[in-house]
């Protein structure tokens, strides 16, 4: 009997991941795709996820680099300064109509802090440093309503 000869070894995958297997075999075959075709369409999608990792890897670089160039330095370190929000949740409330504050990393204790009134966006404007991904985000959030008013389509339709 066939469940008998195949049980043995097929019984390593769930009833889910057999039912997804069959779902994409039949779609497979509906759109004729082969085996061969999907090994090389997940060797290009691991190498271009590997792209796109060395990639962001160079653009944090890049920003550290930048960062380091155009960022405050600490007057007693000398070392980059970190800039963060101040004013904004229960724990960083500092009064004063105060936005951001640059303090110094330093391990040993520098305890250098500078408290400012522009926004983290009006330093990097005056600084001349572009927001990290910033393009990137609103594509995402874009695309996300874009999906969102989509659905809502089908559902008025159903
Ligand atoms: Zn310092």
């Amino acid at each position: 009997m066939l469940v008998a000869r195949i049980e043995e070894k097929i019984k390593v995958f769930s009833l889910k991941m057999i039912q997804d297997f069959v779902t994409m075999l039949e779609h497979f075959e509906i759109n004729d795709i082969e085996l061969e075709d999907i090994k090389t369409y997940k060797t290009f999608k691991i190498e271009q996820a590997e792209r796109n990792y060395q990639k962001d890897m160079q653009r944090s670089i890049n920003r550290q680099k930048e960062w380091m160039l155009k960022g405050k330095k600490c007057p007693h370190c000398k070392i980059a300064l970190i800039l963060a929000e101040v004013n904004t949740l229960p724990g960083n409330q500092v009064g004063g109509g105060l936005k951001t504050q640059w303090f110094c990393p330093d391990q040993t204790g520098c305890g250098y802090v500078n408290y400012s009134t522009l926004s983290i966006n009006q330093w990097m404007k005056r600084l001349k440093i572009k927001m990290f991904d910033n393009g990137k985000k609103q594509k995402i959030k874009n695309q996300r309503a874009k999906v969102t008013a989509d659905c809502q389509k089908v559902k008025k339709r159903n």
